[in-house]
């Protein structure tokens, strides 16, 4: 079949933008195979007639409303092999993000289907889907095509834009769903956004990033140091490769996945300068770059490049600031 069903996770009254990437994405794909794009949702109450179908306007038709926990991958898996059990779509397609890996996860192992994770592009070839995922530490770009009915595709965090097509309100069915006795072992005590959701890195005048070279999650102490040394409107920002680790928040992220800016001072500690980070810094008014490797790419394009280990730089940038400033 060439319709294809997207999780929507939704959050306070609105849906969530990594999944109206993944309804944009399922659309024009969609479109391609001479199918739709459905969309499921879970949730209380709070599901509204009018926020489901407002997913139409990112091009889905049809929008599934399951009165289910929200937020718990268990149930998901059985509202989404319900829907595709009884309507046949050929592909399921996650926004990415940890809960759109584990209900990616959950469901084809119950359908036995073929998975496809970290997705950065799809495209259709011969009435079929073909996934991009990369690999080798992003060095390379593998294919995946699938054998299975139904094939599972789960982008990258925030790796499918969301595009308003200005499309008129989704039809919206309400399903009921039997959840299996193991889906109901777990209960949502609370949710929220985690650490530095509210990071704003956008506004920054000063931009203090860290990569890889931090060497572990504790060292973005380092960089909040010089960044509150700085004061004003500063603000810590980093790469993709230690947001995927954990290392610090999505917020902050800076690159073609992640957020675009152009501060009056961009500094970069331990940070490679992969065309992927670059194209979201390389606008910044001035840009400084502190690595131990002068082949470092991100030399290329520094106003300032400083050779040497960032764990001896920067904490004796702090104190000449701090002492510039007087404080
Ligand atoms: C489709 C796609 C989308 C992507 N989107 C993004 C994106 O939005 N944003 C993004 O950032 N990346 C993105 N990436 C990933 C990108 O390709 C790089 O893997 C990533 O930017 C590398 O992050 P990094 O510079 O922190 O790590 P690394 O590349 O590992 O670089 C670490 C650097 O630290 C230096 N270093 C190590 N120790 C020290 C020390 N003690 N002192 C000084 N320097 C040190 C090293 O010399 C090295 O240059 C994407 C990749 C793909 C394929």
């Amino acid at each position: 079949m060439a319709d294809i069903l997207v999780y929507a996770l939704h959050y306070e009254g609105a849906i969530n933008k990594n999944s109206l990437g993944a309804v944009s994405e399922g659309a024009a794909l969609a479109s391609e195979l001479g199918g739709e794009c459905h969309v499921i949702v879970v949730g209380g109450d709070d599901l509204t007639d009018g926020l489901c179908a407002s997913v139409g306007n990112w091009g889905a038709t049809k929008v599934y409303r399951v009165n289910a926990p929200e937020g718990l991958a268990q149930p998901v898996v059985d509202a989404m092999a319900k829907v595709i059990g009884d309507d046949g779509h050929g592909y399921a397609l996650f926004g990415g993000g940890l809960l759109g890996f584990e209900v990616g996860a959950g469901l084809a192992a119950r359908l036995g289907a073929g998975v496809a994770m970290e997705v950065t592009a799809v495209r259709a070839q011969d009435g079929k889907l073909v996934a991009e995922r990369p690999i080798l530490g992003d060095s390379a770009i593998s294919e995946i095509a699938f054998r299975s009915p139904v094939g599972i595709i789960i982008g990258r965090l925030n790796a499918f834009e969301a595009k308003e097509t200005g499309g008129g309100p989704a039809a919206v069915q309400d399903v009921e769903v039997e959840l299996s006795p193991h889906a109901q072992q777990a209960t949502m005590i609370q949710r929220g956004e985690q650490r530095g959701a509210d990071v704003d890195i956008e506004g920054a005048d000063v931009l203090v990033a860290g990569g890889r070279g931090l060497g572990k999650p504790e060292g973005f102490e380092l960089v909040e140091e010089l960044a509150k040394a700085f004061g004003g409107n500063s603000a810590v920002a980093a790469t993709r490769a230690v947001v995927d680790a954990g290392w610090y928040p999505y917020a902050a992220q800076i690159g073609q996945t992640g957020k675009t800016v152009a501060p009056k001072l961009y500094l970069a500690a331990g940070i490679s300068g992969a065309i992927q980070h670059k194209v979201g810094m390389q606008s910044s008014e001035n840009i400084v770059a502190i690595n131990k490797d002068a082949n470092a790419p991100i030399f290329e394009f520094s106003d300032l490049g400083v050779v040497g280990d960032l764990n001896k730089i920067v904490p004796k940038l702090t104190e000449a600031i701090k002492a510039k400033k007087g404080s």
